[in-house]
């Protein structure tokens, strides 16, 4: 018999695949809570961001900050082309969005529920809820699972699903395993000193975000509290744990020009000066940003609007060149991304068998999903680590079980 411990995406996801390949495995889930798959329920504000359109294996494992080594072999296994078939193949089409992320047509979690749960029921997994695991022993022939005011269950193969829940890390660590402690990942920045904090709502296509020499590329958005969009959202799961060190209180920078270091963005400043001395800064806008963050930028560096280009001292187009490329903010707190946040730290890496998601410690425990110390930044990479680590495992335990028919 398999055990799983934990109904979210990875455990039921497991359950389904391990029930349609192997023969004869009974296959039991218990999920501490009444509701199965309740984060795929909110997930992607209440559409499931299935996956990512991302299908080249090596680009795709650089989208986790823990895990980016570990999941490119697996990747090679099981990848968004994989998901993207096996939702197919049970009814569900997914669809693509301009930045990439997957959803199902229906723009419904429902839908990516009633399958996964569908399938695993039709296969004959057996779903038992209000099933609080709180400890598992190794016996002789595979292993004894207690469970709050229930009788132990008795397995041969066991998976643990158990996302973040701090009783998962205790069932893992109870067998000798490494628990990286889990500290937040994606969220947004707090800067209450910011200047630019009336001007929430605008978006920068282009900028690079850092911390330290940690650094992040792509759209940023101004909000009332700070700075969120993917560049800030992929810097806080990058830096997670650097972040976490300084209690979220760390000087942070921006270039809102990448392309450009201050001494080219002062030599474009300056060639337009020389060029159209009558021009104003304000109307020749040469960076395209957007122009109410244009004009603050002027006025931070002390240039009043409707200037000519011409009256301007080196020493502003300076200041302006220097603040466009490395303007420094103090953060000081966190605000959590609630469409997707996801927790860094789990289940030591160096202890998995990454062909098939087995224990290194302990033959015929697996483990999928959140509970590793495993994340992703957001747009769909959360889950696929659920599913392709869930696929594995139950791929292993379906060939290990000798078949009955
Ligand atoms: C608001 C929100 C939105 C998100 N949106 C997205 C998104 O759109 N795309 C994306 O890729 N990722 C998203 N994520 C992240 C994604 O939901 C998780 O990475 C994913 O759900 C992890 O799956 P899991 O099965 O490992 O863990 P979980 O989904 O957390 O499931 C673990 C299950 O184990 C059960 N359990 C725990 N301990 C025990 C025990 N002792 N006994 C029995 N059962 C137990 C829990 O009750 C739970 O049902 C989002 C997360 C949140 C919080």
């Amino acid at each position: 018999m398999l055990v799983i411990i934990g109904g979210g995406a990875a455990g039921i996801f497991a359950s389904a695949i391990c029930a349609e390949k192997g023969k004869g495995v009974d296959i039991v889930v218990l999920e501490k809570t009444r509701q199965l798959l309740s984060k795929v329920r909110i997930s992607g504000g209440g559409r499931c961001n299935v996956t990512h359109a991302q299908f080249e294996p090596k680009k795709l494992a650089g989208n986790y900050p823990r895990g980016n080594k570990e999941l490119l072999g697996p990747f090679h296994a099981f990848q968004p082309q994989d998901t993207i078939a096996w939702f197919d193949k049970h009814g569900v089409t997914l669809k693509t969005e301009e930045d990439g992320r997957m959803f199902p047509v229906s723009d419904q979690s429902s839908t990516i529920i009633d399958c996964l749960l569908s399938s695993a029921k039709n296969s004959g997994v057996e779903i038992r809820l209000e099933q609080c695991v709180r400890g598992i022993e190794k016996t002789e022939h595979g292993f004894r699972v207690d469970i709050e005011n229930r009788e132990p269950v008795e397995c041969r193969y066991l998976l643990l699903a158990t996302g973040s829940s701090p009783i998962g890390y205790e069932l893992a660590a109870s067998f000798g395993h490494t628990i990286t402690p889990p500290v937040p990942s994606l969220f947004t920045f707090n800067v209450p000193s910011s200047q630019l904090n009336d001007l929430a709502g605008i978006v920068v296509d282009d900028a690079e975000i850092s911390i330290k020499n940690l650094k992040q590329r792509g759209p940023l958005l101004i909000t009332h509290w700070g700075f969120s969009g993917p560049a800030a959202l992929k810097l806080s799961a990058w830096a997670a744990r650097e972040l976490h060190a300084c209690n979220y209180r760390t000087e942070i920078f921006i270039n809102w020009i990448p392309d450009y270091n201050p001494e080219k963005a002062f030599d474009l400043l300056n060639q337009i000066k020389e060029q159209n001395p009558k021009k104003t800064l304000e109307g020749e806008n040469p960076f395209h940003l957007p122009m109410n963050l244009w004009k603050r930028f002027l006025q931070l560096s002390g240039i009043a609007l409707g200037q000519p280009i011409g009256h301007l001292p080196k020493k502003e187009l300076s200041l302006l060149a220097s603040s466009l490329t490395r303007s420094s903010f103090f953060q000081d707190g966190k605000t959590i991304y609630k469409q997707e946040f996801v927790t860094s730290g789990g289940v030591a890496l160096s202890e998995i068998n990454f062909r098939s998601f087995e224990s290194r410690l302990i033959p015929n425990l697996f483990f999928a999903g959140e509970l590793l110390d495993i994340d992703g930044v957001t747009g769909g990479f959360n889950f696929q680590n659920a599913w392709t680590s869930a696929y594995l495992a139950a791929s292993c335990i379906a060939k290990r079980h000798p078949q009955t028919n």
